[in-house]
Formats: structure tokens, C-alpha cells, sequence
């Protein structure tokens, strides 16, 4: 948990780190969030997590809530339930998800959220799968799912140099989100070397070692690109 967020949704947040990720991106920066069991989690309830929230109630009362990850989805029931009772105390809520959890229930959870951090890896059917571990299939189909309920939609796409940091993929991402009206910002989002110690302290060899992070230039670049695409869209 962290009760001050200012980076996963507008305002000052409450946000929960939910355990288990179905996903392997090659850039991620929390794999202590991969494991559903990970050794460090806590076991709440809706209830009991919704009894941390109030202690904060003062301090996101114009921000929120928001659940990420990990992949939220995979723990859907819950994440519906949560955002139940914090909807029901007046409470903005933020569900952070890549959509790949194509089930009933991540639909119900994603419908019970105020706001959708969407994760946009990559549009390329090629590259997603060892990018990311998995196909892009169910990615793509929920994003038209939050199209079709009138979700809004914040769009994150990292930017890792030599794999996504090329124009014709930014390009293609940009193009892509161009269908989708209910997206209202797209959050630029440069590569990091910050997540690297904690592949050490696990164990886990790191994909990208010797990928430099992604230059501010770079990152400028990427962020025309999208506003180019989608002039009436917040591209920050
Ligand atoms: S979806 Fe998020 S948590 Fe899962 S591997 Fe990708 S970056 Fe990491």
C-alpha cells in the first residue's frame, strides 16, 4: 500500500499493490509483484482494506483510490467488491490493468472502476508475446470491451530504447489508440533502470542489462508522435 500516491491517477491516492501477474514484460520494474504468493503480501478483505483507506480519507478526498499491480485482475472479486464500498463513501476509483484476464469477472471489476490505467505494451502481434509473455489477444479485446461501456481511459506506454523507442512503432501504438474515444490522456512513460536491484535480490537474471534509459529527447519524440495522432488527448 501507499497512502500518497501522485502517479497512478489524478490527485493524491490511495494505492494497493495486488499480488500476481499472469505477464513478463521484459522492462517490468516490480517481479516481487509476479508471484501470487509472494513472500512480503498481506492478506486483507475488501472490508479490512477499505478500513485502511479511511485513516487517509482526508488526504484523497479529491484523488482516490487505486488498485494496481501485479495485475489487479487476477484477484477480480475482490477488486469489484473494493471498489463497491469505496464508491459507496463518495471515494474516485482507479483500476491500473493491461486487460490480459479476459473473464467475467475482470469485466464486472473493470465496469465498477470510475477510471481505466490501461497498459499499452506494444500493437505489434509479433513482438507482444516476447515482450510480454503472452499473446496480445485478450489485451486488444479489452480495450475495445472499455470502448463499448464508455470507460474512461488513461493510456500508459513505456518507452524502452531499441524494442518500443522506434517512430513506426510509436506510430502504430498512436495509430491504434486513435479508434478509442473513450481514452482522455495517454501518460508517456520513459524506460527505467530502477526496478534492476530487485531481479538481483531474487535471483532472476535482468532482461534489458546494458538497455540506457530512455533520453529526455527520446521521450520528447514520443510524446509529439502521440499528440500528433491525437491532438483533442492530454499527452503528458
Ligand atoms: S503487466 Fe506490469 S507487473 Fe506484470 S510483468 Fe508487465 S509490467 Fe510487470
Amino acid at each position: 500500500m501507499e497512502s500518497m500516491g501522485t502517479v497512478d491517477g489524478p490527485g493524491i491516492r490511495f494505492v494497493a499493490f495486488l499480488q500476481g501477474c499472469p505477464m513478463r514484460c521484459l522492462f517490468c520494474h516490480n517481479p516481487d509483484t509476479w508471484d501470487v504468493k509472494g513472500e512480503h503480501q498481506f492478506d486483507f478483505t475488501p472490508e479490512q482494506l477499505m478500513a485502511e483507506v479511511r485513516k487517509y480519507k482526508n488526504f484523497i478526498r479529491r484523488g482516490g483510490v487505486t488498485c494496481t499491480g501485479g495485475e489487479p485482475l487476477l484477484q477480480a472479486e475482490f477488486v469489484e467488491a473494493f471498489f463497491h464500498l469505496c464508491r459507496a463513501e463518495g471515494l474516485h476509483t482507479a483500476l491500473d490493468t493491461a486487460g490480459t484476464i479476459w473473464t467475467e469477472a475482470a469485466r464486472r471489476a473493470a465496469a465498477a472502476a470510475d477510471l481505466i490505467l490501461f497498459d499499452v505494451k506494444t500493437v505489434d502481434d509479433s513482438l507482444h508475446k516476447s515482450y510480454t509473455g503472452v499473446e496480445r489477444t485478450h489485451n486488444d479485446r479489452f480495450l475495445h470491451y472499455l470502448q463499448d461501456i464508455g470507460k474512461p481511459v488513461w493510456a500508459r506506454h513505456v518507452v524502452v530504447p531499441g524494442i518500443t523507442d522506434r517512430d513506426d512503432r510509436l506510430e502504430a501504438v498512436a495509430q491504434y489508440l486513435k479508434q478509442f474515444s473513450v481514452i482522455e490522456r495517454v501518460e508517456v512513460l520513459g524506460y527505467h533502470t530502477m526496478g534492476e536491484y530487485k531481479y538481483e535480490s531474487l535471483g532472476l537474471p535482468y532482461p534489458l542489462h546494458g538497455v540506457e534509459p530512455l533520453s529526455p529527447e527520446r521521450k520528447a519524440n514520443a510524446k509529439a508522435i502521440f499528440q500528433a495522432a491525437l491532438p483533442n488527448v492530454v499527452v503528458q
